[in-house]
């Protein structure tokens, strides 16, 4: 058992990269463990799906983020076990690691809600491998079309919250711009781009305008839209509806909710919505000794005990805020509880469209000035100035010459 470091922190996404980065610059030995060598930004998965930015924007090398904060040590293993109550980490390589505090941010995997064929037949978007997958296997379906063999390239889109509108749109985007240049207009005619979901309307977390604003755009750029409608099956060759209706399509994507990972379910912890640990104000699971579960892997609340979205900045905040707390365990001060600053929402809608409501007064804009907000948003948050630079880059060029900037490697599996 290795015992050198003070806080262990398992995840290195939003939550647990930002924890890891206040504690080490404040001088505490930790260690990080992460199941890939980077850090991923989820928001802009989507364009990796799509081919508009590659991998390289999303992704950043942990051990680049890490390299000037001497303190924390980067391991890239997958951790197959915890023992909240233990505070230890078990590696799948097998080895055990126990510290004076342990941080879970492991983020979330796809919640299927039981729906048949979904976890076999299904593309979900939660990772860079999940993006190059989709990616692969929506070029395949293109060059099958293309051959004469398949039938039409058509995709669903399960989910209509902001990663199911911001996938769909861009593939409406794919299917109005590049499959007539790179293909032909037959062959995009002959592809459709649905969006289902069981609520009555996209984007429910939003104002009434910024629904109708995006439901506009999404019809003007060809996406069928099936509000109102759950999916009861998933198969290799497009989904049934509850109304029994049968959308044909090769791929189908999933953008249809979340839960906590295996690792959290397996902890010891008792689980809440979503199976996600419902953290006491100060962050820390209830009925164990040092135990921070952070951003998608917990039930988070703000200051008046409404619960929290699960979302990048939710997750980022919950991080710095528990490197304080942890510090206070440290050093023998006293924990604070979360304060969330509310700094809203937005979506893309496509090419020069997008709907923001900012702050915790919703201040809505739509169209341009949205499009403006999320681009300088998102940029800020890339982790690196590599991955701004090449994610502006292939913004600029995909802006003015409607083209994908990237070159799609590898076959479905
Ligand atoms: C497609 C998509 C679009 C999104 N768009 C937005 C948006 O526009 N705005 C917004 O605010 N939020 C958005 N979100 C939500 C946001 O990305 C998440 O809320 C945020 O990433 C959660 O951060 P996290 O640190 O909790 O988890 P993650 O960022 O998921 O990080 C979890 C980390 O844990 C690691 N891990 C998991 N299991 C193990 C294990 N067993 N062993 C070792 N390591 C492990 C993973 O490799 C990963 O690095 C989006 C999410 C998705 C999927």
């Amino acid at each position: 058992m290795d015992d050198t470091y003070q806080v262990i922190v398992v995840g290195g996404g939003f939550a647990g990269k930002a924890a890891a980065q206040e504690l080490g610059r404040k001088g505490t030995r930790v260690l990080l463990i992460d199941a890939n060598n980077y850090h991923q930004f989820q928001p802009l998965l989507y364009q990796v799906a799509s081919s508009q930015i590659g991998v390289s924007a999303v992704a950043r090398p942990l051990r680049a983020v890490f390299r000037n904060i001497k303190g924390v040590r980067v391991l890239t293993a997958e951790v197959t076990a915890v023992d909240a109550a233990a505070r230890t980490v078990t590696t799948a390589d097998g080895t055990q690691f126990q510290a004076q505090v342990l941080v879970l941010a492991t983020g979330a995997v796809p919640n299927f809600f039981n729906t048949t064929g979904a976890d076999k037949f299904a593309y979900p978007l939660y990772s860079v491998a999940d993006a190059t997958r989709l990616s692969a296997a929506l070029t395949e379906a293109l060059d099958e079309a293309d051959r004469g063999n398949g039938d039409s390239p058509d995709v669903v889109v399960v989910g209509g919250g902001p990663t199911g509108v911001e996938t769909a749109g861009a593939l409406a985007e794919n299917v109005k711009y590049i499959v007539p240049k790179y293909f032909s207009s037959e062959l995009a005619a002959r592809c459709h781009v649905h969006l289902v979901d069981m609520v009555p309307n996209v984007l429910m977390a939003f104002s009434e305008k910024s629904q109708a604003y995006t439901r506009d755009r999404l019809v003007k750029l060809g996406v069928q839209l099936h509000m109102g409608q759950s999916v009861t099956e998933v198969r290799p060759d497009g989904v049934t509806l509850a109304d029994g209706t049968v959308l044909p399509a090769p791929i189908v994507v999933w953008a249809g909710g979340l839960q906590a990972g295996k690792i959290i379910a397996e902890s010891g912890l008792t689980q809440g919505k979503g199976g996600r640990i419902d953290v006491l104000p100060d962050l820390t699971a209830p009925g164990v000794e040092g135990v921070y579960v952070l951003g998608d892997s917990a039930n988070i609340t703000d200051a008046a005990g409404a619960r929290l979205p699960q979302l990048g900045s939710v997750a980022q905040q919950s991080g710095k805020w528990a490197a304080k707390n942890i510090h206070a365990d440290l050093t023998g001060g006293t924990r604070q509880p979360f304060r969330y600053l509310d700094k809203g929402y937005m979506a893309m809608v496509g090419r020069g469209a997008a709907v923001a409501e900012l702050g915790p007064q919703r201040i809505q804009l739509q169209g341009p000035l949205a499009f403006l907000s999320w681009l300088g948003v998102h940029l800020a948050l890339l982790p690196g100035v590599q991955q701004k630079v090449r994610a502006l880059f292939s913004w600029a060029v995909g802006y003015v010459t409607h083209s994908p900037s990237q070159v799609v490697v590898g076959r479905p599996d």
